[in-house]
C-alpha cells in the first residue's frame, strides 16, 4: 500500500515527462463540469503522449455528448469488462470533481482496489485521502478551471488548443451557472477569456447545452413549476416529481438538472430542493441550493447520506416521495428561524 499524499507536485511533473497509460475517471451520473474536465484533460494528456482514455461510471447527458473526444469515453456499467481492462493498465489514474471514491458509483470496489498512482482534482469540500497526489480546492468554482490552472502550473499553456478549451469552458461555464454563482472570481473570467483567444465560440456551447431541449423536457419544466411550493416563513422552496410524471414526459437522463434553481429564483428565498422519485433505485434523488450563510452540503451529509459545496449538495432518501417531504418540512422548520 502507497502512502497516501505521498507524491509532490515536482515528483508528479517529472513523472508526466515519459508516455504513461493514464485513465480518468470523474463522478457517477456526470455533469458538464465531470465531463469537461474530464475530456480536457483527456485531449492534453493525449497530446503530451502519453495513452488517456476517460472511463466514466455510467452514461451522460445527450447535450454533452458533442464534446471532442466523447466517442472515446468508455461507460463502465455498458462496458464493464473493457473498462475494467483500461483501469487494470492504468499507470497514472486521475479522479476529477469528486472527492470520495463512493461517488465513483458502480466503480468504487475497482478503483479501491487499483495500484495506479491516483491524483485527485476537484473542489468539493471534506475532501478524502485516497490519492497519492491532491490538488483539492474548495474555492474554486469548477474542476475545469482546475484543470486549466493545472495545466499551466505543468508549464504547458502553450498545449491549449480550441477543442480543449471548448470541454474546459463547458465545466466552466455549467458548474457556475453560467458566471452567475459567487466563486466565479476576476481569474475565472480571465480564464474564459483566454479560451475565446483561442477560438472557443462561446455562443454555440451555450446552444449546445442550454438550447437543444426536446419539448418533454421543457413540459417537464412546466410540471416541476406547477408543483413548486414555498414555505415563505422559512425562505424555503422545493420542488416534487414524480415517477409518473417523469415518465409523462418521456425522462431521459438529465433532464432535471438546474430545476432546483428556480425555486432559488424566487425572492427571499435562500434554500430551495427538488426531490425526484426513482423506484427502479428506491430512492428519492435529492438535490440542494442555498444562497449566503445557509450550509446544504452540511444538511445533506446530516441528513441525506450525500454532500457537495456549501451552496449546492444533493442525496438521496431511502422513503416514499411523500415521507420524504414530510421530513423535509419538519427539518427546515428545526433548522430555520421563521421570520415573523
Ligand atoms: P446535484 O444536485 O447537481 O446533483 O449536485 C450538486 C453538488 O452536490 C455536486 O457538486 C455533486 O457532486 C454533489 N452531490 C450530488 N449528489 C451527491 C451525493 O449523493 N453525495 C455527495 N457526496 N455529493 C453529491
Ligand atoms: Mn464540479
Amino acid at each position: 500500500m502507497r502512502p497516501m499524499e505521498s507524491l509532490t507536485f515536482e515528483a508528479l511533473k517529472s513523472l508526466l515527462k515519459a508516455p504513461k497509460k493514464t485513465v480518468i475517471v470523474p463522478h457517477v451520473n456526470p455533469d458538464g463540469d465531470a465531463i469537461g474536465s474530464a475530456l480536457g484533460l483527456q485531449q492534453y494528456l493525449t497530446q503530451k503522449g502519453h495513452r488517456a482514455t476517460v472511463v466514466v461510471p455510467n452514461d451522460y447527458p445527450k447535450f454533452l455528448k458533442w464534446i471532442p473526444g466523447t466517442s472515446e469515453v468508455i461507460n463502465f456499467e455498458k462496458n464493464t469488462a473493457l473498462a475494467k481492462k483500461t483501469l487494470d493498465a492504468a499507470e497514472l489514474l486521475f479522479t476529477l470533481d469528486f472527492n470520495a471514491l463512493h461517488r465513483s458509483g458502480p466503480m468504487q470496489n475497482e478503483l479501491e482496489k487499483n495500484k495506479a498512482l491516483k491524483i485527485m482534482i476537484d473542489h468539493h469540500q471534506q475532501p478524502e485521502n485516497y490519492a497519492a497526489f491532491k490538488y483539492s480546492d474548495t474555492d474554486m468554482g469548477s474542476t475545469a478551471e482546475m484543470i486549466y490552472h493545472f495545466i499551466c502550473k505543468l508549464g504547458d499553456k502553450a498545449l491549449i488548443n480550441k477543442a480543449i478549451g471548448s470541454a474546459l469552458y463547458t465545466g466552466i461555464m455549467t458548474d457556475s451557472a453560467s458566471f452567475r454563482f459567487p466563486k466565479t472570481t476576476a481569474t475565472t473570467h480571465r480564464v474564459v477569456g483566454e479560451l475565446l483567444e483561442l477560438g472557443v465560440d462561446h455562443s454555440n456551447i451555450h446552444n449546445l447545452v442550454y438550447d437543444a431541449n426536446r419539448h418533454e423536457r421543457i413540459q417537464l419544466l412546466g410540471t416541476a413549476l406547477k408543483n413548486l411550493c414555498v414555505l415563505v416563513p422559512y425562505n424555503t422552496a422545493y420542488i416534487t416529481l414524480s415517477q409518473a410524471e417523469l415518465e409523462a414526459c418521456n425522462y431521459q437522463k438529465g433532464d432535471t438538472e438546474g430545476l432546483v434553481n428556480y425555486g432559488l429564483s424566487v425572492e427571499k428565498v435562500d434554500l430551495a430542493a427538488i426531490f425526484i422519485e426513482k423506484k427502479s433505485e428506491g430512492i428519492v434523488k435529492i438535490s440542494l441550493r442555498s444562497k449566503g450563510g445557509v450550509d446544504v452540503n452540511q444538511f445533506a451529509r446530516n441528513h441525506y447520506n450525500g454532500g457537495g459545496h456549501k451552496n449546492a449538495a444533493g442525496g438521496k432518501s431511502l422513503q416514499s416521495l411523500k415521507a420524504t417531504v414530510e421530513s423535509f418540512i419538519a427539518l427546515v422548520a428545526k433548522y430555520k428561524t421563521p421570520k415573523v
